[in-house]
């Protein structure tokens, strides 16, 4: 897939661009070792965890912290999708 698909996914979806950009970095494998490690790491045992959607390293502490307002205050009004986050059954 294009770059430009996933930015336009990723917007459909109500994603802050910050974290948009941090997934694009990710599938085009721009990361750094220690990077993808704290990726890796941060889908186990997380809010986000299944959800399809993965913060960036700098709304990571805030998601975390609270994951519910974190999407009703940075996803939900953005989202163009017709479904509430977390579901992205667009294929
Ligand atoms: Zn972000």
């Amino acid at each position: 897939m294009s770059d430009c698909h996933w930015t336009a996914m990723g917007r459909l979806f109500g994603y802050p661009e910050c974290c948009i950009t941090d997934f694009m970095r990710r599938v085009r494998g721009d990361m750094t070792f220690q990077e993808m490690k704290e990726e890796n790491a941060s889908f186990h045992g997380k809010p986000w965890g299944n959800t399809g959607f993965i913060p960036c390293r700098t709304c990571r502490p805030d998601a975390e912290k609270d994951f519910v307002a974190f999407v009703a205050e940075r996803i939900t009004p953005n989202r163009k999708y017709d479904k509430p986050f977390p579901e992205d059954d667009y294929t």
